[in-house]
């Protein structure tokens, strides 16, 4: 079976090409600046020279047809016909109350992810327009989506709700929604493999850090904690978001430096973090260079950075009681052995005996960066997101088969 992974953004799409059988990636590529005349398309098909193109794209309808012509191409090709695609999996950002798993689409799922675009208007409705895009395009195949949510869903009340009055929980649903899910859920099952145990008998804290980051309490397989919220600001510190801060420095700010409610989201979500901190930049390649050369704000922001991260893991541990492994992941997490060295220095009261050569070592592999016999274990292993949403696409379509 050949699953294609679509992951719509307002004005960009990435997607992936799977061979199930192997869970092989048979291409991979994106399309870049949708609306625009100079729209870039990249595919790289798996063993041969990645193609780019500049053409006029105006909607997701012309964006998926475009893939899919590139994908057939005699040339930089790598199926004969687009009839080989058997399903589409799309990755959906908020799934609220209404998905705690992936599901096939159907006239009522759409319409439910529809009314889900209030809480999270800048990712539903772009997902939107690639579902309809991929029906215009493939009107026979079958579609999934996968939401960033739905792994959070095992959350319990005590952690999902805010402490503010239950009604704005009644009437609109304001709480705890958790993101980053299906890459939570992979490292959890991919860390109960790495370290040979059931996944139902350990307590991991995973952490997802790239330019949105988040960290979660998995305790038995189950996130009962995560740090992203009702939308993807609260909790770390992150490129350019600030995550926690005190809620009345909004109102403050507002009203001290004459600023809008979009003014005030905006300056939380895309001016904040390292950006705001380092005066440098969002990218951690970047401060740590900076900090390299000597950069003092660099150094605050990176300080920050890790502190707040630190701070999260040692309340995770407290709120499962116990701790056998913390995982990193995403493009900090996997590549900022400099980070990870920070954290885990300060967490040894946990029993952490970190392996100062293995942190440095690069790999693509799933791997420990503590000596054996530590009490608590640190490992590495690169998310694979798009192979979750493929995965799940696939198991949908072969029960659905079961089912007819
Ligand atoms: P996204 O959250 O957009 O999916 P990624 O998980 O790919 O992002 O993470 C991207 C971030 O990973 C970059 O902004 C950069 O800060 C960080 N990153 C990538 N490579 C490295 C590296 N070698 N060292 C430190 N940070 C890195």
């Amino acid at each position: 079976m050949i699953v294609l992974v679509i992951n719509a953004g307002s004005s960009s799409l990435k997607f992936q090409l799977y061979q199930m059988k192997d869970e092989s990636v048979l291409a991979k590529g994106r399309v870049e600046r949708i609306g625009m005349e100079s729209a870039i398309v990249t595919i790289e098909p798996t063993g041969k020279p990645e193609v780019r193109e500049v053409r006029e794209i105006l909607e997701h309808t012309t964006a998926i047809r475009k893939v899919l012509d590139m994908i057939v191409h005699p040339e930089h090709g790598v199926l004969k016909s687009v009839s080989e695609i058997d399903a589409v999996g799309h990755r959906v950002v908020h799934g609220g109350e209404s998905f705690s798993s992936s599901v096939l689409v159907t006239e009522e799922v759409k319409r439910e992810i529809k009314r889900l675009f209030d809480l999270a208007p800048l990712h539903n409705p772009a997902h939107m327009l690639g579902i309809h895009a991929v029906e215009a395009n493939m009107p026979e195949v079958p579609q999934a989506v996968v939401f960033d949510t739905a792994f959070h869903q095992t959350m319990p009340p005590v952690s999902y709700l805010y402490p503010i009055p239950m009604v704005l929980y009644k009437k609109h649903k304001i709480r705890r929604y958790g993101f980053h899910g299906t890459s939570h859920a992979y490292v959890s099952e991919q860390a109960a493999k790495f370290l040979g145990r059931p996944l139902e008998e350990l307590k991991l804290v995973t952490c997802h850090i790239g330019n949105g980051a988040s960290c979660t309490a998995v305790d038995g397989g189950k996130s009962i904690d995560t740090s992203m919220g009702m939308t993807p600001l609260e909790g770390l510190m992150m490129g350019t978001r600030s995550g926690d801060i005190d809620p009345a420095i909004v109102p403050f700010t507002m009203a001290k430096e004459d600023l809008t409610l979009s003014e005030v989201n905006s300056m939380l979500n895309k001016h904040s973090g390292l950006l705001a901190i380092s005066n440098i930049g969002s990218d951690m390649r970047e401060i740590a260079e900076a900090m390299e050369a000597g950069d003092r704000n660099a150094a605050l922001a990176f300080e920050m950075y890790e502190y707040r991260l630190r701070k999260y893991i040692g309340s995770y541990a407290a709120a499962m009681n116990g701790l056998d492994a913390i995982v990193f992941t995403a493009g900090v997490g996997e590549n900022s052995a400099l980070l990870r060295a920070a954290v885990c220095r300060g967490l040894s009261f946990l029993g952490i005996e970190f392996d100062e050569e293995a942190n440095a070592r690069r790999s693509p592999d799933d791997r420990a960066i503590t000596k054996p016999g530590s009490r608590v274990q640190v490992l590495v292993i690169p998310t694979n997101e798009e192979l979750v949403i493929a995965r799940d696409t696939y198991g949908l379509i072969l029960n659905r088969n079961d089912v007819e």
